[in-house]
């Protein structure tokens, strides 16, 4: 048997890309041009920056996305309880191995021997013997004593640090709230510029994301809430923090700090999974291409990385600093978007359903939705169909039919300018704006929307979706079967 390594590419690719706006990249040219290279949703990092160029970052997408026609979608990352170390006189500096130095809730300048932090909790909450990572884990201390303010340490790992990078306290419970004060008035701002989803920092529990419900709304407006994973208790809470949250997003960054490095990626195959199994979104975030951010080609490693997430059914990959900050922004989008076509091309060659599909027929317990969502992909698969079309207002009949991974894009064909645009973390969905939804025949939009979408021509066959409703009782799902 000879090795192939290249495959016919599919007309649309499934998996998303998320792309962190910054610095390099909010000029209208180069939003046009992380566009064209495969941006489906900005996320606007609340962690750096200030409402007013966040404002103008969002207008600048919003224009340039109605120029281009897509329906790309905006998402405010809420920093949550992120702790940071304060300004130091000279940086970056160099903490060496088995130096001392004290972390003071003080408002000082720092330097080697004594570290400023915000986080006024931070001396009541560590215990001597304590790990405190700096940097991303770049330096680590231990927790020498505690006299009021101060943190008495031990350097333990020596490694650079600089103004205003984070502290992850690993197996410490810190007693901040999930939602800071800060958290609240972005939240206003996300709110008042309508974006579509809204990230959440550090969640622990439930009722973190509860709270972020509370402050957004009626459910019906409100923008989708993806609940960042990167602490222990909320892999601990994972399921009970789905059943809250639209999505998740794999926070490998702080996750990887918080957590042996080298348990993250069963960290993140099981939570692709248990999305999946919630018919919820999940985005694999941080350091997907990170060499990026300074060289023009990705190393094979982090080809491999994109394409392994891609392959266990993630809805979306996220680009971090690479956009941001990175000197190849749109060659960083470029790159992730070919590896994906690649990988989804051969996922398909090898006719595989993905891991989702085949931990849902393996799990006992399926709802009528999941049912008509295999029966669906069996048929795609049986028919060959070239497209699955789902007429939806909200987009749940599409998040359900999507999770079963059929082997055809969905085209989701929708009235609400919105219900599009959240399609752009949705693993499969094409999204369709069609102002008669509701009122032609649904066979008719169907036809109409798979020859706008270019996907099937005479005599191919589709398969229509519809017949979901917000009410369960009033359900009576229909799968239709038609040749265009
Ligand atoms: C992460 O920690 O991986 C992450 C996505 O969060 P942030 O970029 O806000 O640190």
């Amino acid at each position: 048997m000879s090795i192939v390594t290249s495959f016919e590419l599919r007309k649309y690719r499934a998996t998303k890309i998320v792309a962190t706006i910054g610095p390099r990249s909010r000029e209208p040219a180069q939003v046009r041009a992380l566009i064209g290279a495969g941006v489906d949703v900005f996320r606007v990092n609340m962690s750096h920056g200030t409402h007013v160029e966040h404002a103008a970052a969002i207008a600048t997408i919003r224009h340039e996305a109605a120029k281009l026609g897509t329906h790309t979608a905006i998402l405010a990352d809420l920093c949550g309880p992120k702790i940071r170390m304060g300004q130091f006189a000279v940086t970056p500096l160099t903490l060496l191995r088995d130096a001392a130095t004290t972390i003071t809730t003080r408002a000082v300048v720092g330097h080697a021997g004594l570290i400023s932090s915000q986080y006024a909790g931070l001396a009541t909450d560590v215990r001597p013997g304590d790990r405190i990572l700096l940097n991303d884990g770049a330096a680590e201390l231990t927790v020498l004593s505690i006299a009021g303010t101060e943190v008495r340490c031990r350097v333990v790992q020596g490694g650079v640090i600089g103004d205003h990078k984070g502290i992850n306290l690993p197996g410490v419970q810190v007693s901040a709230p999930s939602l800071t004060d800060k958290d609240r008035l972005d939240a206003q701002f996300a709110l008042a510029q309508a974006v579509d989803f809204i990230a959440l920092s550090f969640v622990r529990e439930r009722a973190d994301v509860d709270s972020l419900l509370d402050l957004l709304g009626p459910a019906e407006t409100r923008p989708a809430v993806i609940a960042k994973i990167e602490k222990p208790e909320a892999l601990a809470n994972s399921a009970a923090i789905l059943a809250a949250a639209d999505g998740i997003m794999v926070a490998r960054g702080d996750l990887g700090v918080e957590l042996p490095p080298e348990q993250v990626p069963a960290a993140q195959r099981q939570l692709i999974r248990l999305a999946g199994r919630h018919d919820k979104q999940v985005i694999v975030a941080t350091q997907m291409l990170e060499s990026m951010i300074a060289n023009a080609r990705p190393t094979r490693a982090e080809v491999t990385d994109v394409s392994n997430a891609v392959a266990s059914g993630a809805d979306a990959v996220m680009l971090s600093g690479e956009t941001a900050v990175g000197a190849f922004a749109v060659e960083t989008v470029e790159i992730m978007s070919r590896i994906v076509y690649q990988t989804e091309a051969y996922q398909l060659h090898s006719r595989r359903r993905g891991v989702r599909a085949a931990l849902a027929a393996a799990h006992g317990e399926v709802s009528a939705g999941d049912a008509v969502a295999s029966a669906t992909a069996q048929l795609v698969a049986d028919t060959q169909a070239c497209a699955v079309v789902v007429i939806t207002s909200r987009g749940v009949t599409a998040a359900t039919v999507c999770a079963a991974r059929p082997a055809a894009p969905v085209v989701v064909v929708s009235a609400e300018p919105a219900t599009c645009r959240r399609m752009s973390l949705l693993w499969g969905a094409v999204p369709m704006l069609d102002p008669a939804t509701g009122q032609d025949h649904p066979n008719v939009l169907a036809r109409r929307a798979v020859q706008r979408a270019g996907l099937a021509g005479p005599g191919d066959f589709i398969v229509l979706v519809r017949g979901f409703h917000a009410d369960r009782e009033l359900n009576t799902p229909t799968i239709t079967l038609l040749s265009v």
